[in-house]
């Protein structure tokens, strides 16, 4: 955030800054989404909902899991929450505490630790890498110490891109339930996928936590709409803290979220854009010098490596914006591993922007 603020106070004083740290769609949310939400309106649809959320929309998730994944999830297990983050809160809540600890990447969508921190567990950090894809290995798990630990992956993954293959998934739900623990798979950008369609974990077991949201794939990110998928088990305890601190999620955005699952053709023309901008950037990044791990395959980030300039990342980022007037997000805003030589660009800026974005940085980084 500090990077954005930084900009805006520039963007204040008239200069004109291209945004490549917004983790958050351009795009305002397709009209038909935003109907039902008005309709809801009209309606009186202004009360509080169920405490796992309305039924009907609890049932359109279920389905969205049968069509897109063939997987059957009963709604019973769905619990529709205030953002993805509400999830994460919940989680938490339920899940940690000072034995029960935290397990994350390194880097890793920097939200999951700090939930953690809330709930006073351990927090336990495990570097990944390019050399594996910057996938977490079922065997880091077996050095750790932490009894009954709830490893938290996001696939595909904000920074890097990652999606975990069906055999990765297996290998660390394996390593987790060794150590009595539980596995929590933040799909959030699951739907923005420009290859083939991944496996959710869900198609692992039932026994995995799966947190997905509205936010990114349908651009609803101010509606503060998630939702997860529980065992059984956890239902009514996750349930009991929904019920005391949210009571429930909001009621016209999960109106309006039952009319997201049929709005394809924007979502589908979202993707492309997306797609569009990643085939743009990713090789103009290249040939300005990053260095780029594979392709990423889904989200809107490239997390590239800037060691050959021999500047610290944080000074890189504000260098950037304040001589190339460019905002990216440094490496030390998920994790410290290798934090100092990379930085995530983010491509959810149109392409035009991307281009103007990536001629000043090209200017810059040869004068350095
Ligand atoms: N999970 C990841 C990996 C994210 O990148 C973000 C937002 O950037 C979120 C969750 C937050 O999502 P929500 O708006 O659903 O709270």
């Amino acid at each position: 955030m500090e990077i954005l603020e930084q900009a805006q106070i520039l963007e204040r004083k008239g200069e004109d800054i291209v945004h490549m740290e917004i983790g958050e769609p351009d795009f305002a949310t397709p009209w038909s989404i935003r109907e039902a939400a008005i309709k809801a309106i009209r309606e009186g649809k202004t009360f509080y909902t169920h405490s796992l959320g309305l039924l009907d929309l609890r049932e359109r998730i279920s389905q969205f899991y049968l069509d897109t994944r063939g997987i059957d999830v009963s709604p019973e297990r769905i619990i529709v929450t205030n953002g993805t983050s509400g999830a994460f809160f919940l989680l938490s809540a339920v899940l940690l505490d000072g034995k029960k600890g935290l397990i994350v990447s390194d880097p890793g969508y920097p939200c999951y630790r700090n939930f953690g921190v809330l709930a006073d567990a351990p927090v336990v950090s495990l570097p990944v890498s390019r050399e594996s894809e910057f996938e977490i290995a079922p065997e880091q798990l077996g050095e750790i110490r932490v009894k009954n630990p709830m490893l938290m992956i996001c696939s595909p993954s904000n920074p890097t891109g990652t999606v975990y293959g069906k055999p990765a998934l297996e290998g660390l739900y394996q390593a987790v339930t060794h150590k009595q623990g539980i596995m929590a798979v933040d799909e959030i950008y699951s739907g923005l996928s420009y290859g083939d369609d991944y496996p959710s974990a869900l198609s692992v077991s039932d026994e995995i936590v799966v947190i997905d949201g509205f936010s990114k794939t349908y651009a609803m990110t101010g509606w503060r709409l998630g939702w997860t998928v529980v065992p059984d088990k956890l239902v009514r305890s996750l349930q009991t803290v929904a019920q005391h601190v949210f009571i429930s999620a909001p009621t016209v955005a999960q109106y309006a979220a039952l009319a997201a699952f049929d709005a394809v053709d924007d979502i589908n023309e979202m993707r492309k854009t997306y797609e569009v901008r990643r085939d743009f950037l990713f090789p103009r990044l290249k040939e300005i010098g990053f260095e780029l791990p594979a392709r990423p395959a889904a989200a809107f980030y490239v997390y590239a490596n800037i060691e050959k300039w021999g500047i610290d990342s944080m000074e890189f980022v504000e260098r950037a914006l304040a001589e190339a007037k460019v905002a990216i997000t440094p490496g030390y805003d998920f994790g410290s591993y290798n934090a100092g030589s990379h930085v995530r660009f983010s491509y959810a800026t149109a392409v035009e922007r991307l281009a103007e974005g990536c001629r000043r940085l090209e200017k810059w980084t040869n004068s350095l």
